[in-house]
Formats: C-alpha cells, sequence, structure tokens
C-alpha cells in the first residue's frame, strides 16, 4: 500500500510539473524537472559563476542593481526563491536570471540600459526566463542525457560528478551557456514570452513600460545588428517591439496605479 500511494504521489507530482501554465501568457508547458531541482542546479550554477568574476560589492551600480532587483522579485511572487543580485565587472553585454532568482549583471550592459527603468526591464525579461520555466522545458528535452532525475538529484546531492558535456547541457539550458563556451540561446518563442513577463513585471513594480522599447533600439544600436552571443537567436528587432506594443496598454495601466516616484528615465549610465 505504501509504496502504491508513493508512487501516486509521484506521478500526481510530475503530472502537476508537466502542466505548468506561464505567467502572463497561460501557455501551457510540457516540462518534467521540477523546480526544487531547477533552483538547486541554478544555485550550483551561480556559485561557479561568481567564483571567476570580479563581483562590485558596493558603489552605485551595485546599489541600484539591489533596489530594482528588490522591486521586481517583489512583483514576481516566487516564494520559494533566493534572491540574489551581483554586478559582474566585465564588459561583456550581457545579464541573466537562475531558476531560484540568482541574478547577475555586467557592468558592460549598462550604457545600453542607461537609467533604472532599462535595468528593470531587462532584469524582468531574465527573471521571466526563470519563472516561465524555460530552463525546465530545456532540459526536458535533454533529460535523458543526464540520467533523468535521478542524475540529476545525485549531482545535486554531490554524490556524482557531472561529465563536462552534462555540465554544458545543463548550464546551456538556464541559458548562460555562452559564458562556457556552450551555444544554446533561447528560442525566439522563449525570447518574446520573456519581453512580455519583463514588461509587466516592470509595470507592476512602478517602472514606465515603454523604456522596454528604447532599451532594445539602444541594443540593435550598441551592437550594430549584431547581437551579442546571448541574444543571438533572439526575434528579429521588428517583431519583438511589435509584441511588447500589443502588451503596452495593459502595462500602462498597472504602471499608472504603482507609479514609482522620481524620474526612473534619467540618465544614469552614458556611452
Ligand atoms: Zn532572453
Amino acid at each position: 500500500m505504501r509504496t502504491r500511494s508513493l508512487a501516486a504521489l509521484a506521478v500526481g507530482a510530475v503530472l502537476a510539473t508537466a502542466c505548468a501554465k506561464v505567467p502572463y501568457t497561460g501557455r501551457r508547458q510540457f516540462n518534467l524537472v521540477p523546480d526544487a531541482i531547477m533552483n538547486g542546479l541554478g544555485k550550483q550554477s551561480y556559485a561557479s559563476m561568481l567564483g571567476g568574476a570580479q563581483v562590485k560589492k558596493s558603489g552605485r551600480e551595485s546599489e541600484v542593481l539591489t533596489q530594482v532587483g528588490r522591486r521586481i522579485s517583489r512583483v514576481a511572487n516566487k516564494p520559494d526563491y533566493d534572491w540574489q543580485f551581483s554586478m559582474i565587472d566585465d564588459a561583456t553585454i550581457n545579464a541573466w536570471c537562475l531558476p531560484g532568482g540568482y541574478i547577475g549583471f555586467y557592468t558592460g550592459i549598462l550604457p545600453v540600459l542607461q537609467n533604472e527603468a532599462g535595468m528593470a526591464f531587462v532584469m524582468g525579461h531574465e527573471v521571466g526566463h526563470a519563472t516561465a520555466r524555460h530552463g525546465a522545458e530545456r532540459l526536458s528535452q535533454n533529460l535523458a542525457l543526464m540520467g533523468g532525475l535521478a542524475g540529476l538529484e545525485l549531482y545535486l546531492a554531490g554524490k556524482e560528478k557531472m561529465t563536462p558535456e552534462q555540465r554544458g547541457i545543463v548550464l546551456g539550458a538556464l541559458g548562460i551557456g555562452a559564458q562556457v563556451g556552450v551555444m544554446l540561446p533561447f528560442s525566439r518563442a522563449h525570447e518574446s514570452e520573456a519581453d512580455v513577463i519583463g514588461v509587466m513585471y516592470m509595470a507592476n513594480a512602478g517602472y514606465p513600460p515603454a523604456e522596454s522599447l528604447d532599451v532594445w533600439d539602444r541594443m540593435a544600436a550598441q551592437t550594430g545588428g549584431q547581437p551579442p552571443a546571448f541574444l543571438s537567436t533572439h526575434p528579429s528587432h521588428e517583431k519583438r517591439k511589435q509584441v511588447i506594443r500589443e502588451w503596452l496598454p495593459q502595462a500602462r495601466k498597472r504602471y499608472e496605479r504603482n507609479k514609482l516616484p522620481g524620474d526612473t528615465r534619467a540618465t544614469l549610465w552614458g556611452r
């Protein structure tokens, strides 16, 4: 009896995970990796990403990052996340959020963000990849190569080392493969979904949502039509702006209700 009910419980848990819904878009998704495992992978990957990095512990950049991070994490409403924010001194134009709420921004992206609202959008976008479980969806497709869930659990328990290939699959699925030479950018569908969630998060946090369009314009100008590696399969510039514009009226209403005092579009970081 006991084993049978345990098995029923396990099946229930897998089905609940498999039938998860994406925030705002409502898309139903199929994924086999439970949040607890994804968050564990996020935590471990965060430690390894920060290992060789120059993290700024003080100064204006990290203060603004923490302030924006507190606001975005509040509206993302993920009580099981262990939110952490690191400003990394590195010229790469990049930012990421790992499952579990582990966020890294590179100083190289600051001139593209230009202001607090711009940072709020990109953070909302990256957090959107995590809360929409895009990494879990991608890892689900490669689960057999990892030895299934049991393989991931052994890894998290520190009982089994991963091969470099397996490590590449995990980091690639989490969207930080470019940093370790594994190119696995998010799909166009995931990118547009993260844009929608990012615009809604920033508006709920009190930032003007139209800044999102300006951020992508500055990104296109800055990178001269050659997108940085982590954006390399992003939708075309016009397509992504079109998707954002469809959501702007709804985002504006949320912004009007939650508007922050002061000018969050004032330039903090120029060229
Ligand atoms: Zn993205």
